[in-house]
Formats: C-alpha cells, sequence, structure tokens
C-alpha cells in the first residue's frame, strides 16, 4: 500500500490502491528468486522486456508471500540491465495475477505448514507475462530505490507486532510459573534459573520497545534515510528478543509448550523467520558497523 500511495500514478491508485484499502483484494511482494541470494537482490534473473507499449516479464520468484488469492503483484524485474549503476538496473511493475503466463508453482511448506491465502509463502513463475508500462511504479530503474523506501516502514511494523507478540508470551510465562506446582507450595517460578528469565525477558522488551519508540521518532523527525542505522538495529535486536522470549516462554511451559494447545508453538514457527527476512540479522549489523565507521571516517 506505501509503495502505491508514495509513487502509485493516479489511475493506479484508482485501479489497485482503492479496492487495497477497501479490503476488496490482496496484493503480494514478488523479489526474492531461488537462484540468487536475496540478502544482495541486485542480481536477479527476471527481466521485463519492453514491447511497443508493453513489458513481457519472466521470471522464477519464491516466497511470494500471500500470493494465493492475491489479485496482483509487485513485481522487481530487470528492465535497464545495461544501466552503469548496478542500483538503477531493476524495476518494480504491477502485475495481475490473472495475466496469461503467471503461474502460482506452489504453497511452499514452512516449518512443516503449507499455509494458504494471506498465510502463503508462493513459488511463482512469469513466462512471458504482458502488462501495459502505465503500470511501472515510478520510473524505469528505481526498483531498488522504491524497495528501500518500503523496507523501512515495513521493518518498524514487524517490530512493533513482534514487541506485543512479547508481552503477550512474557503475560504467559508468568502466569505459568506461578501456577504450576513442582510440589506443594512450590512453583516454578520460585526457582532462580525461572526469575532470570523473567527479569531478562522483562528487561530486553522493556528495551526493544523504547528502541522502536526511538526510531519512530527519528524517521518522523528526519525521514528514513537518516534513520538507517536505527531501522537496522530494530530489525536484529527486536527479533532475537522474540526468538529469545518465545524459547523461554516455551521451555517455561515444558511440554505443554511444545503443543498448539497454547499459541506459543505457532509463534515460534512462525517468527523463526523474523531473523531472515526483510534483511537477514548479519546483513543489518553490517549495515549498522558501516554507517557507524563512517562517521568515524572509515569506508569499510
Ligand atoms: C517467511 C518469509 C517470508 C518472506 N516474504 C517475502 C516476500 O513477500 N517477498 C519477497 O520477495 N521475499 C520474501 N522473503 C524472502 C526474504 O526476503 C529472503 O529470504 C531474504 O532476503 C534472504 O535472502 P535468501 O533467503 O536468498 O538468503 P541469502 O541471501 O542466500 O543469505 C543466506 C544467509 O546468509 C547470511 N548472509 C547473507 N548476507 C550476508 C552478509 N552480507 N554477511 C554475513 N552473512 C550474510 C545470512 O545469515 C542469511 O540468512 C521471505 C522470506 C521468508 C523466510
Amino acid at each position: 500500500m506505501e509503495i502505491l500511495i508514495e509513487y502509485g500514478t493516479p489511475a493506479q491508485q484508482e485501479k489497485f490502491l482503492k479496492p487495497l484499502l477497501a479490503g476488496e483484494i490482496r496484493s503480494c511482494f514478488s523479489m526474492t528468486e531461488p537462484e540468487h541470494a536475496g540478502s544482495n537482490p541486485i542480481y536477479m534473473s527476471t527481466m521485463a522486456l519492453e514491447d511497443g507499449d508493453d513489458f513481457l516479464i519472466s521470471g522464477h520468484k519464491w516466497f511470494t508471500s500471500g500470493a494465493d488469492g492475491a489479485a496482483f503483484a509487485i513485481v522487481m524485474a530487470m528492465t535497464n540491465p545495461e544501466s552503469e549503476n548496478i542500483y538503477e538496473r531493476a524495476s518494480q511493475i504491477i502485475v495481475p495475477l490473472d495475466t496469461p503466463g503467471y503461474k502460482l508453482v506452489r504453497n511452499i511448506s514452512v516449518m512443516g505448514e503449507t499455509g494458504s491465502g494471506w498465510a502463503s509463502h508462493s513459488e511463482v513463475t512469469y513466462d512471458q507475462c504482458r502488462v501495459a508500462k502505465e503500470n511501472l511504479l515510478g520510473t524505469a530503474g528505481t526498483g531498488f530505490k522504491i524497495a528501500q523506501n518500503r523496507l523501512g516502514p515495513g521493518r518498524i511494523h514487524h517490530c512493533m507486532r513482534w514487541v506485543g507478540i512479547c508481552e503477550r508470551a512474557f503475560q504467559m510465562m508468568c502466569l505459568y510459573a506461578g501456577q504450576r506446582q513442582l510440589s506443594p507450595n512450590n512453583a516454578l517460578a520460585s526457582k532462580q534459573t525461572i526469575q532470570n528469565w523473567i527479569a531478562e525477558s522483562k528487561a530486553e522488551i522493556h528495551a526493544a520497545r523504547l528502541m522502536v519508540l526511538d526510531a519512530a521518532k527519528k524517521i518522523d523527525d528526519h525521514g528514513q534515510y537518516d534513520s538507517r542505522v536505527e531501522i537496522s538495529m530494530i530489525k536484529f535486536y527486536c527479533a532475537n528478543v522474540l526468538q529469545q522470549v518465545l524459547d523461554r516462554a516455551i521451555q517455561i511451559h515444558g511440554a505443554l509448550g511444545m503443543t498448539d494447545d497454547t499459541v506459543l508453538a505457532n509463534w515460534y514457527r512462525h517468527e523463526r523467520a523474523a531473523r531472515i527476512y526483510d534483511g537477514a540479522d548479519e546483513v543489518h549489523k553490517s549495515r549498522v558497523a558501516r554507517l557507524i565507521m563512517k562517521e568515524y571516517g572509515f569506508k569499510i
């Protein structure tokens, strides 16, 4: 939605954004390819060749989340492969998913769940999909610039959601530790290891929340470009706090934590990917370090 609000033409907004906002249709974002490292998506095989007033799009993508049942995809494809600036070779193009040549190959099984609809992660192919040039977002070659603009706000949304999940898991952890009796009048919470987990989780969730608030304020005050360090810091920090808190909550619940009788196992399955999507931990840490070293006058 953010992409269409910021970069959509009035015609694109009328046709694609309005029904999205009305909840009548869903969209998906199709960038990652199985054959190339998604961490460095400047290398990709999907091509959008000009053909009169149209593009002919061909390529193979996977982890196009929510493609199952979506009305259209925003596809990242090479439009300017000869451009000297490697960051100006790809574009984002709206592809309605009823376009001939589009195929949903499968919903990928992730951590034992295949999922469907919005909760799916699909492998898809585009075989000479013909779409009008008016479906181009922004100008040709600005695909990465648009992607970066989308990923900044997207990451803070994830972090806010993760802080919420942490709070709920923490609440469950405390209630269970207080109620579960190892022997009469000997609750789990009386053990120091459990107390450490409660205290550490509380401190980490608090730190995560304050970091997210700080990043949000910086984005509001200075824009997302100048907030790259803060955005990358919350992305890897909150994803790891989430993993830690869920892991402790499951451990405290014992066998019950492994079942789907509580929501913990479901979160654990789904949120392991938090450290990978929208930039793996290592990529964000590297970015933070590079930007900080730049402040000290070093180019690494
Ligand atoms: C649940 C889920 C949903 C997703 N949804 C979407 C979607 O809707 N649309 C879409 O286009 N994509 C989506 N993705 C794909 C996601 O963006 C990529 O998985 C991610 O960018 C990493 O790319 P990759 O999987 O190719 O891993 P690679 O780039 O091959 O990297 C593999 C691993 O190498 C390490 N690594 C990578 N770079 C560095 C580095 N510079 N320094 C040190 N270590 C490094 C990291 O540990 C990384 O996990 C989704 C992925 C998941 C798991």
